[in-house]
């Protein structure tokens, strides 16, 4: 026969001692007497400690169970083991029972044995527990502290995992033995708590012990910068370059960072090492945050490529990589396609309906978002917050104020969703622009939170729409409460006291203006052309075919003069003189992007523009001329809407 090894003995016989039959604890007694001295405390220990290493923790518990009903003592080596047991389980009522004992028997304050019962009370969620036995040490070593710190981070308690470092680092001893584990937990939970400077100042700790490099503390300190509660792209990136080892994980990270701060081509860089990296996989994870990348850019092409990469990889139907897609391209422009990929999906979550919804309230088609809700309700999928303002969104995109009065006022009944500040934004927008100027400031009145510049805002910009003046002087002073360094704020005050000839008050807006030294923020557009990103400013001089670009444009000028076209120059500045006005308006960046599309594409092909501010009426019209001379589709993205310009007409019908 051959003899079992120690381990698998005393895993069968604490086993055997826990049942009634007579025989199997002969049989046991025998097996014990012939191999094993069980009354030996140390063959226990080993054995119960090879058990909860070898992650057999219940096995662990009930052998330390047994070896309690031998009425054999513990020592101090026995209950760290026992309480790990029983933290892997996540067993509080055994681990409180381990406590017990390790106070009966005097080892309570064993700086092993309090290690592990700050683990335990942490894993257990019980992190005041853990904290008890921590305060009640009257000696602690660095694995004590780093277990408290993790138990903190790993309860959400991020604010106390980053003053307990602190405390660490005050407590005068030696910090050379702060491990990388311990560094870790914080970064993490610096990543979580919004303190300026925190997450430098642990950096700062961690390049001069040396930990940067390790691709476990690079990847945790990355991504708390990637969750941009501070910090910048460039240290991101240097952090990113030092670690030695990078995995997916790290690559996830820095496209991320650059994902979130618009920085799309760096993003796809960064993919395409990926993608060329026969050593790295990727996941979903990196797949929606390429997307992400490529909704931000309206970089179609880029977009395309992921998607079919989705496909070869079987992922269509992952319900995360499948709504990223979604959005990816409603935000590029291209709807129909959306809709496609939203009709494979076999499972559909709220997120996915959401984003369908968005979709068609983005790009005006009011009434399909509308008909795709009802549908949505009646698979079973419970509409949230966000779903609420994709509705809302479309309704005011569209100036359906009946509808979108009906869902507001349904949203909380039927649904249990309060109307939050995106809401009612919607609301007064879409009452305001309607021209129900007072219903909109009654809205505002009775909102319980306080309205935030873009509620107030939203009725400023009815109220020129309108012509009220009385209504936008008040939520101009509201606004200036909030930001009175916005120069959007400002312009349009001035615009509305202009359209009602009040032209003193029109010089007291500018005078404040020119003495505040506000300028309009620079407005740019982007356009995508083989994967790469071009971006033009207005009036742009950078790009290295500028020349060619205004030639282009300027016989394209021609075409519009001959078409009847007036330029509208009513929303440049008004002490610019007529002339100068004309230029600017001619190099708005909108145009430029456009002009180089034409420039750069097959006739016919559609070209698609994304622009950071609003698309001011004159590029608008000249757009939609555009269409009808060059017969091409626009597809233009502005910071709020899309239009699609086709034979001389806008999706939008004007109305943005
Ligand atoms: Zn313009
Ligand atoms: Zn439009």
């Amino acid at each position: 026969m051959k003899v079992p090894s120690k381990k698998t003995l005393f895993s069968s016989a604490s086993r055997l001692l826990h049942t009634e039959r007579q025989t199997d604890r002969q049989n046991l007694t025998t097996l014990f007497n012939r191999y094993v001295d069980k009354t030996d405390v140390f063959s226990w220990n080993s054995v119960i400690a090879d058990l909860a290493r070898s992650n057999d923790s219940s096995e662990a518990l009930r052998a330390f169970s047994s070896m309690r009903k031998l009425s054999l003592h513990p020592n101090r080596s026995t209950f760290p083991c026992a309480i790990k047991a029983c933290s892997s389980l996540l067993d509080l009522f055994s681990g409180k029972q381990t406590h017990q004992q390790a106070f009966v028997f005097g080892y309570h304050s064993d700086v092993f044995v309090s290690s592990a019962l700050i683990v335990m009370y942490s894993a257990c969620g019980e992190v005041e527990d853990a904290r008890k036995v921590f305060d009640e040490m009257p000696e602690r070593n660095i694995v004590c502290w780093t277990s408290m710190i993790r138990g903190y981070d790993l309860n959400g308690n991020a604010f106390d995992a980053v003053s307990l470092f602190k405390e660490l680092l005050l407590d005068g001893r030696d910090h050379e033995d702060v491990d990388s584990k311990g560094v870790v937990s914080v970064i993490s939970a610096c990543s979580r708590v919004a303190a300026k400077g925190l997450t430098e100042s642990i950096h700062g700790f961690v390049v001069k012990r040396g930990f940067e490099r390790g691709v476990s503390v690079g990847n945790t300190l990355l991504d708390a910068y990637a969750k941009g509660r501070e910090g910048g792209v460039a240290v991101a990136r240097k952090i990113f370059d030092e670690i030695v080892g990078k995995d997916s994980v790290s690559y996830n990270s820095i496209m991320s960072v650059y994902a979130q701060n618009g920085m799309s081509s760096e993003a796809f860089d960064v993919f395409r090492i990926l993608m060329n990296d026969k050593g790295l996989t990727f996941n979903s994870i990196t797949l929606s945050t390429v997307l992400l990348a490529v909704s931000h850019s309206g970089a179609l092409r880029v977009g395309k490529c992921v998607h079919d990469q989705v496909v070869r990889m079987g992922l269509e139907d992952d319900v995360v990589v499948g709504t990223s897609i979604i959005d990816m391209y409603c935000k590029c422009g291209r709807v129909e396609a959306a809709r496609k990929v939203f009709d494979r999906m076999r499972k559909k979550n709220v997120r996915t309906w959401t984003a369908m919804i968005a979709g068609y309230g983005m790009h005006g088609h009011a009434v399909k978002a509308l008909e795709l809700f009802p549908v949505m309700i009646s698979s079973g999928v419970r509409p949230n917050y966000i779903t609420f303002v994709s509705v809302l969104a479309a309704c005011s995109h569209a100036g359906l104020h009946v509808e979108g009065w009906r869902w507001f006022n349904l949203m909380k009944g039927r649904f249990g969703v309060e109307p939050g500040l995106e809401h009612y934004g919607c609301m007064v927008d879409l009452l305001g622009r309607a021209g129900y100027l007072q219903k909109a400031y009654d809205l505002v009145l009775t909102m319980k939170m306080k309205p935030d510049s873009v509620i107030w805002s939203s009725l400023l910009a009815a109220c020129r729409i309108h012509k009220n003046v009385e209504l936008a002087e008040i939520s101009v002073a509201r606004l200036f409460e909030l930001d009175s360094s916005n120069c959007g704020y400002y312009m349009l005050l001035s615009h509305i006291y202009a359209d009602a000839g009040r032209w003193k008050d029109v010089e007291r807006v500018r005078t404040v203006m020119k003495k505040r030294g506000l300028v309009k923020p620079p407005g740019f557009s982007l356009l995508e052309l083989n994967g790469e990103v071009h971006v033009f400013l207005i009036g742009d001089e950078e790009h290295p075919k500028r020349d060619e670009i205004y030639e282009f444009l300027e016989e394209l000028n021609v075409k519009l003069l001959e078409a009847g076209y007036v330029s509208n120059t009513a929303s440049v500045c008004h002490d610019v003189d007529e002339e100068e006005k004309e230029m600017t308006l001619r190099v708005h960046s909108e145009k430029l992007a456009v002009a180089f599309g034409i420039m750069s594409t097959v006739p016919g092909a559609t070209v698609s523009v994304v622009k950071n501010l609003r698309v001011c009426s004159d590029c608008h019209d000249v757009i939609k001329l555009i269409s009808k001379i060059v017969d091409r589709e626009f597809v233009v993205r502005d910071a709020k809407r899309f239009h699609h310009f086709k034979n001389g007409v806008c999706s939008c019908g004007d109305y943005w």
